[in-house]
């Protein structure tokens, strides 16, 4: 089963079934953040780059091998799944095989075309993204096909909206420095109540990307652009698998801060922090040593607590 992966535990569809519709980095976009790798076709041209046949003829053999607890098969892949120009087949095929809910992952930027959003019609969730709505930040972040328009991309949007009955999921992924300053995040907001999205699902760079320039938002500051995006807004950044990230300044003085209010569980002071463990350890373990901080076990968790040359009381 060659276009076929999973199920993997996915934060937004539960327990998915993958399905590749294009060959690895074929896309319109080239982003910064991009997990997969640098983009090695870069191209607006729509083909059957994966026959229909073929992925069809993958997820029949994936469903036959009996019950897996999936929630969703999603259309994705490591490039952009609309330049497959079969993907409103391929969803009507998987319709008639099961009941199973279908999910499209997009980049969004093919959605000004009728025919594409026509397309995906059939998916019962379509999870596109919009990570900018100035063409310059938008330029800066997604390095697109220089034909692009971010303009056009929210037309786009905005259109299938009106067509589309099913769950609409917008993905933003928020880098420093590019798309998160007030004007960015004004420009998106404008965007946001145009399309009329379900909800509007907030990352930010949790995972090695392709380019150092691409760096994480802390928590502190994803919330308080949650806030500004109103209430369909939430957070699905996985702050918890954080690596490589440059700590940030005084953060010693930030963890004592906030142990002296009140003791705190390293998970804690990942998600307060927005690092990631591994970091939270380290850091803390200097702390320990400097004898700043000490560990207390209550109720079989660790906790930090300031080392004040007392004792810790014996808590089961
Ligand atoms: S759209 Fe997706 S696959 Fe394409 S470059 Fe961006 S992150 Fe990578």
């Amino acid at each position: 089963m060659k276009y076929i992966y999973g199920p993997v535990p996915s934060r937004r569809l539960g327990r998915s079934l993958g399905v590749d519709l294009v060959p690895r980095k074929v896309c319109t976009y080239d982003c910064i953040y991009c997990q997969v790798g640098k983009t090695t076709r870069l191209t607006l041209e729509r083909e059957e780059y994966v026959p229909a046949a073929d992925i069809l003829r993958d997820v029949h053999a994936a469903l036959s091998e009996g019950d897996k607890g999936i929630d969703y098969i999603a259309c994705s892949g490591s490039g952009e799944p609309c330049l497959n120009s079969a993907i409103g087949e391929i969803i009507a095929g998987i319709r008639e095989m099961t009941g199973v809910p279908i999910a499209v992952i997009t980049n969004s930027s093919l959605l000004s075309q009728q025919e594409v959003r026509e397309a995906l019609l059939r998916a019962d969730c379509v999870m596109p993204s919009l990570d900018a709505a100035t063409q310059n930040s938008f330029q800066e972040i997604n390095r697109p096909h220089p034909a692009m328009q971010v303009a056009e991309i929210i037309e786009g949007l905005t259109a299938f909206r009106s067509a589309y009955r099913g769950q609409l999921w917008l993905e933003i992924l928020l880098c420093q420095g590019i798309n998160d300053s007030e004007k960015e995040i004004d420009a998106l907001r404008a965007a946001i109540r145009r399309i009329r999205p379900d909800r509007v699902q907030l990352n930010t760079v949790v995972r090695p990307a392709v380019e150092a320039s691409a760096v994480a938002l802390t928590l502190d500051q994803m919330e308080l652009i949650k806030s500004a995006l109103g209430d369909t807004a939430e957070i699905i950044a996985d702050f918890t698998g954080m690596r490589h990230v440059a700590l940030p300044e005084k953060i010693e003085e930030r963890i004592i801060r906030i142990v002296e209010r009140r003791p705190m569980t390293p998970d804690d002071l990942v998600r307060v922090l927005s690092l990631g463990t591994e970091e939270i350890t380290m850091i803390a373990d200097k702390l320990i040593a400097q004898r700043k901080l000490k560990p207390r076990s209550f109720n079989q968790q660790l906790y930090y607590e300031i080392d004040t040359g007392e004792p810790s009381k014996k808590v089961s």
